[in-house]
């Protein structure tokens, strides 16, 4: 008999994880030791150097809680101070530190980790609980990741992989991977909706199946929107509610929290079945008249209530994919909700409001992502696969020009593998090198990116500003993840790196951003291009303006705001000079409105 090449697909998760395989042509998810078919995503440090990975780590999270390292999803491939680190922090038990590139580390006793390796052991685990089913020994993974990571979360992941021993065949979007694993069950051509809202992070992409072929048209979400944020609704409605009963708060006491946290979350899951349940947690805190009980009643209203508003920025997020795939929902077959948040009725409720139909029961939510990474595995070994996997990029990618502008090469939505190269020049006369910094984002400013990585081109030809020229090639691979070279077109020097999570990032330092004699801009842009790039500053100028004081405006002013705000992006789409010249003096004069 032919030897079997034994692959897996992991849906590595924020809260859970889950490993399947395609065994005698079948994709099934394999379940773990105990039974279960996800894996809770947790680690625990023992004192006596054991870990404990998955139910066991839970179990005794309560009792170690700066020894449990929980929602390393949420960390991974982050910048120590990106917003949603610094937001992290205020919520884990466990302690996280800056590394010397600026990336985050857990600190484990007197060992500073870096974030992969946590997600490692998890993989480790799964990898084992594989090989224990199979019987055999399974290398081979495709590991799936939120659409919307940027390339440091996806190269993060994929070091991740290899930490836990793992060739990683490649790297997919968790709802590409649930499109499949729904093409699997249905063998029709559709066009999907898969909304997806596990622990930490949201996503909605919109996909086309046709003929074995797996289309993303758009794809959009929140990297800090999840199950977490449900719970901490409730977390904050028990402390407050206790607060004013006994005047302690719950939140102030790490024990008291993590009691609080898990009795939040198992409500929340309950009343996915129940219209009301009993909270009760005997000796929660002590207090000056003794030892003092929580118990409450919640209600499924009462949930909804509380999380409406993070409901409705899913949908907010779900409208904008669909203008960006250019699609009306009526053209949408078929709504596709994975990740266990999504097993909240007033969710299925709200998105097939939205959608105008029911969600499909084609496929199981916490599996489905599992499921269709061991499809696309099997299909990367298989020479007979059928199936043909194209996804998009989903932020932009581009390089910071002369006055700290964001120049995007590679826009977002571009259907993945992809390959451009632009030719940019010298700001200053003499000029001996450019500073390269790639950038992933959609803000026209390239400091309100994200940063990816930068990189020297030195000896540069010196001749009068404006006339070197280098070529930047940016290519984003199959697996999502970033690689560029610059080549100066006169001396044939070049350089290239794959962006990687820190160290070479850091390499020239972030001092030179404001300085000149490193600065490059496009070469050969026309005048309206120029003014194009002017327009789309002052406009993303304008609308952060309004957002922050347009409402101290008067009415008159306001309407004309909006109306700029509304119409502008048309006439930067258009050629008319004019018009465009126009729109850039009246922002100019509604902006002075605001000094
Ligand atoms: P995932 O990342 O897909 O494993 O999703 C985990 C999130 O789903 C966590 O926030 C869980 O609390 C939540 N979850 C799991 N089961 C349910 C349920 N029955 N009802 C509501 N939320 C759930």
């Amino acid at each position: 008999m032919a030897d079997i090449r034994r692959v897996i697909g992991i849906d590595l998760g924020t809260t859970n994880s889950c490993v399947a395989a395609v065994v005698g042509g079948y994709p099934q998810v394999i379940p773990n030791a105990h039974g279960y078919k996800t894996t809770p995503s947790v680690v625990a440090f023992m004192e006596d150097g054991k870990l404990l990975i998955g139910q066991h780590a839970k179990r005794q999270a309560l009792i170690n809680p700066s020894n449990t390292i929980y929602s390393a999803k949420r960390l991974i491939g982050r910048k120590w101070d990106s917003a949603e680190t610094k937001r992290a922090r205020s919520v884990y038990p466990f302690t996280i530190e800056a590394g010397e590139a600026g990336e985050v580390l857990i600190r484990q006793g007197d060992r500073l980790l870096p974030v992969q390796q946590v997600s490692a052991k998890i993989l480790e685990e799964l990898r084992k609980v594989a090989c224990a089913f199979l019987v055999d020994d399974v290398w081979d993974a495709v590991i799936t990741v939120p659409a919307y990571f940027n390339d440091s979360q996806r190269q993060a992941t994929k070091e991740a992989g290899e930490l836990a021993g793992l060739n990683v065949l490649r790297i997919i979007n968790e709802p590409t991977a649930a499109a499949l694993a729904y093409g699997h069950a249905q063998k029709r051509n559709a066009t999907i909706a898969v909304y997806d809202l596990g622990g930490g992070t949201f996503d909605i992409s919109v996909l086309e199946i046709k003929d074995g072929v797996f289309k993303v048209l758009a794809t959009a979400g929140d990297t800090f929107l999840g199950g977490d944020d449900f719970d901490n609704r409730i977390i904050d409605h028990l402390a407050e509610q206790f607060l004013e009963e006994n005047d302690i708060d719950l939140r102030r006491d790490r024990t008291s929290l993590q009691r609080l946290k898990d009795a939040a979350e198992q409500a929340k899951c309950e009343l996915s079945l129940l219209k009301q349940v009993r909270i009760t947690l005997p000796f929660i805190t002590q207090g000056k008249k003794g030892a003092s009980h929580l118990e409450m009643t919640l209600t499924r209203d009462d949930l909804d209530r509380l999380c409406m508003d993070l409901i409705e920025r899913t949908l907010k997020t779900c409208k904008s994919v669909l203008d960006d795939a250019k699609i009306d929902k009526a053209d949408i077959d078929d709504v596709l909700l994975v990740g266990g948040q999504t097993r909240m009725p007033r969710i299925s409720d709200s998105v097939s409001n939205f959608f105008g139909r029911s969600a499909s029961k084609q496929i199981h939510p916490e599996e489905a992502v599992a499921i269709g990474a061991a499809i696309h595995a099997d299909s990367l070994v298989e020479a007979s696969s059928e199936t043909l996997l194209l996804d998009v990029t989903p932020l932009s990618l581009g390089i910071r020009t002369a006055g700290g502008v964001f120049t995007p090469l590679i826009a977002k939505n571009s259907t993945v593998p992809i390959s451009q190269a632009h030719t940019f020049t010298t700001v200053s006369d003499q000029q001996k090198s450019a500073n390269i910094q790639v950038y992933q984002g959609e803000s026209p400013f390239a400091v309100e990116n994200e940063l990816l990585g930068e990189f020297l081109l030195s000896g540069v030809r010196q001749a009068k500003a404006g006339e070197p020229e280098i070529e930047v090639e940016f290519s984003i691979d199959a697996n999502g993840i970033v690689h560029v070279s610059a080549t100066d077109l006169d001396t044939g020097l070049e350089q290239s790196i794959t962006l990687t999570t820190g160290e070479d990032a850091d390499e020239v330092g972030y001092a030179h951003a404001d300085n000149e004699a490193f600065e490059v801009k496009l070469a050969h842009q026309s005048k309206t291009d120029e003014l194009k790039q002017e327009l789309r500053l002052s406009l993303h100028r304008l609308r952060k303006q309004y957002e922050a004081k347009g409402q101290n405006l008067a009415n008159d002013l306001q309407k004309r705001i909006l109306s700029i705000l509304d119409h502008g992006p048309g006439f930067i789409q258009g050629d008319d000079g004019n018009a465009m010249t126009k729109l850039k003096r009246e922002i100019q004069r509604v902006l002075q409105r605001f000094d």
